[in-house]
């Protein structure tokens, strides 16, 4: 009998090639079907955006991705971590074959301005290849008012899915500056709080997970506009705050709870300069946040303030470290970039003296590199050395209020 391609039942007299297998034969004409069959499936994997079990991280992965990042902040990593991986497990979980439903782990992170709150949200966001996008609470006010809708955070995240709305659907936000938007008092008002109690009203719809219809362009929504409709529901809400003061509140909360003769021993326990790392719900209550956004939010974690060490450190350590950049603008123009070690530790004793952070950093490395960087590329050398006098040499001619400009 001849043989015959086992897919299409063609003869071998009737094709060019007959390819023979363990148990069967394929013609050339299948061959190259099936290879386009491949081509196709591997160009385009079921859903960009479709999770398989092996995607998820663990948390400690996921940690020490942030580590490449991030310097310190052990804490917030941690619970973010931790809120990231559940948050991942439970857009697997197939709702019909379990009754234990998985709350989503939303997260408010509190700590000092520059202490790298939006670095850690964009760097989740980098690593687990979702939209994210970052809004500022600040420009947000209940409709009718001037200001820009609640909904507009999701126009935002929609924009940068592409508008791919499944994708958005489980994307991340981060919204910034959260504590502007508290209430002036832990009491309800009486008179209108546009920016305040209004806005935290409307975030509770968006946070807690529902159909929200969104105008793609952003903006006001006007009757004749197209609105998409998008489920919030797996979203994850990272929101960010200095909480100016938030301190003495949780000073307040455990003095009064530690009264009675233990008392003293347990103050003097506290570590009165970290008074964030104590920080709890109700903290967040007596800011003026509505309980029910507090409760919307379940993981709390709070930043350390960034000390000498941490500034020094982010200067070179992370993977994409400002001084690393230089070096590498500098190494495209074929030139060797060394710096003293004592300029780093210039450049943080003026960070520090003029209280910018970690923010800081960068203006001051810009004061001291912009002029090299407009020369260079028309002088080259093979190598330079930034000196300490040099950058003195730099910087004197600024003042921080410049800097911070
Ligand atoms: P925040 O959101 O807390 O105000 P950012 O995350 O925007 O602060 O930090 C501002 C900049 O300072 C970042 O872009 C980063 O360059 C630097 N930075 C702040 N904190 C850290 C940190 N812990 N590790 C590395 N860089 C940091």
């Amino acid at each position: 009998m001849e043989d015959k391609c086992s897919f299409c039942g063609r003869p071998r007299s009737q094709v060019d090639l007959l390819i023979a297998g363990l148990d069967g034969f394929i013609c050339d004409m299948c061959a190259e079907q099936a290879y386009e069959i491949v081509k196709e499936e591997m160009k385009a994997p079921s859903h960009p955006m479709e999770l398989r079990p092996g995607d998820i991280r663990k948390p400690i992965e996921i940690k020490t991705f942030l580590d490449q990042y991030v310097i310190g902040q052990d804490e917030a990593k941690k619970h973010l971590a931790v809120a990231v991986y559940n948050h991942y497990k439970r857009l697997m979980q197939k709702q019909e074959e379990d009754d234990v439903e998985i709350e989503k782990s939303n997260i408010i992170m509190v700590g000092r301005t520059g202490t790298g709150k939006t670095l850690l949200a964009r760097t989740i966001a980098k690593m687990l290849h979702v939209p994210f996008t970052i809004v500022d609470a600040t420009v947000l006010t209940e409709a009718g008012y001037v200001g820009e809708d609640i909904e507009s955070i999701l126009t935002r995240l929609l924009q940068a899915a592409d508008y791919d709305v499944a994708a958005a659907e489980k994307g991340i936000v981060f919204i910034d500056e959260i504590d502007k938007i508290a209430r002036k008092g832990d009491n309800p008002s009486i008179t209108r709080d546009v920016s305040g109690e209004g806005v935290q009203q409307g975030l509770l719809k968006l946070l807690e997970g529902s159909i929200v219809n969104v105008p793609p362009q952003g903006g006001r929504k006007h009757p004749e506009q197209k609105l998409i409709p998008v489920n919030t529901k797996n979203i994850l809400f990272i929101c960010g705050g200095a909480f100016d003061g938030i301190e003495k509140k949780i000073a307040q909360r455990m003095n009064t709870q530690v009264v009675g003769f233990t008392a003293s021993k347990e103050t003097a326990r506290l570590d009165r300069d970290n008074m964030l790392q104590y920080i709890a719900p109700q903290d967040l209550k007596s800011f003026g946040l509505i309980p029910e956004i507090i409760g919307r939010l379940p993981i709390l974690t709070y930043l350390e303030p960034l000390d000498r060490q941490a500034l020094r450190n982010i200067l070179t350590e992370p993977k994409n470290a400002i001084i690393r950049q230089y070096v590498k603008l500098f190494d495209l123009d074929h030139i060797k970039l060394t710096f003293d070690e004592e300029v780093f530790e210039y450049i943080v004793d003026k960070a520090i003296e003029f209280k910018l952070g970690a923010r800081g950093l960068r203006s001051i490395c810009e004061a001291i590199m912009t002029d090299l960087m407009f020369e260079m590329p028309s002088q080259p050398l093979e190598e330079i050395n930034i000196t300490k006098e040099y950058a003195e040499s730099k910087l004197s001619k600024l003042s921080a209020q410049k800097l911070r400009a």
